[in-house]
């Protein structure tokens, strides 16, 4: 956990953040911590070269290799209060940013999985067994077929909720299920796709490797499956189950 005291003007941070994307050369990272007088989360602009801070990259990510992320240290990092997000005052703040990130997560999973697909199509019509393609056997069609209803189903909810996002509907609950159901579907799609391109699935050559590897990244960041099923758990039992 990242904390926050105040000093005077200054906040002073102390904590990690990891796996935060594009860290490593970012000129700016918003920390979010928790303030240590009222328990309450406040959200702070922090510089690359403000004293106290410092980046790692992580390495030997298996998935969504294109992007870096980092661990941020914090000790005794200083930040003055003109650098304190002013309205953000509260976890709810927090929760308002982590709806339209996690809309967007759901987004990357529609993305990832239609992509499988189109390559496990693509793929179908030509690799040529027993004198055919293999997308004229019935069992590879039931794949494909399998593939396509998690793609359309999952970009007909992603619509959906883009049209509540546009009009300033979606609520906590609604991201949370769209990132939950899009990312289990997707990690099935992919796993369907690599199925269907049989031992040439794990060459890298084939693409598929790459969609397996982000769907698995894509299925924990931005609160994982067990988080976003709490969220939505609460909503519609009125009960919250959060330990
Ligand atoms: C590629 C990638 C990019 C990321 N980018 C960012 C970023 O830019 N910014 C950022 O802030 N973070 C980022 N993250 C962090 C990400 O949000 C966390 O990894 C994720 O929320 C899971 O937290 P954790 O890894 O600490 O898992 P843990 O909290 O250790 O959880 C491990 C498992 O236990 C389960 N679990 C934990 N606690 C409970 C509980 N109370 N009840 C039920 N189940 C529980 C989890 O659901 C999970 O399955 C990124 C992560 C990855 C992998």
């Amino acid at each position: 956990m990242t904390a926050c005291r105040r000093e005077g003007d200054t906040w002073v941070l102390n904590g990690e953040k990891k796996w935060i994307g594009n860290a490593t050369f970012a000129d700016i990272n918003i920390i979010w911590a928790r303030d240590e007088s009222s328990g309450q989360v406040k959200g702070f602009v922090v510089g690359k070269d403000n004293p106290g801070f410092a980046v790692k990259k992580i390495e030997h990510k298996m998935a969504l290799r294109v992007v870096q992320n980092g661990l941020i240290t914090l000790k005794d990092c200083r930040v003055p209060e003109a650098d304190r997000l002013q309205n953000a005052n509260s976890f709810r703040d927090t929760a308002n940013v982590l709806r339209m990130t996690r809309a967007g997560v759901a987004w990357f999973a529609v993305g990832c999985g239609r992509g499988a697909y189109e390559h496990a199509l693509r793929y179908a019509t030509q690799r040529i067994q027993f004198g055919k393609p293999i997308a004229g056997f019935q069992l590879v069609q039931d794949l494909l077929v399998r593939m396509l209803g998690n793609v359309t189903a999952t970009q007909c909810l992603m619509l959906r909720l883009g049209q509540l996002q546009t009009q300033g509907l979606m609520t906590d609950e609604q991201a949370s299920l769209a990132k939950a159901f899009c990312t289990v579907k997707c990690r099935e799609t992919v796993g369907y796709a690599r199925e269907l391109l049989g031992g040439n699935g794990i060459l890298l050559e084939n693409h598929i490797g790459r969609f397996v590897a982000d769907a698995e990244a894509i299925y924990s960041y931005e609160g994982t499956r067990e988080m976003n099923t709490l969220i939505v758990g609460k909503a519609i039992t009125g009960l919250s189950a959060f330990v």
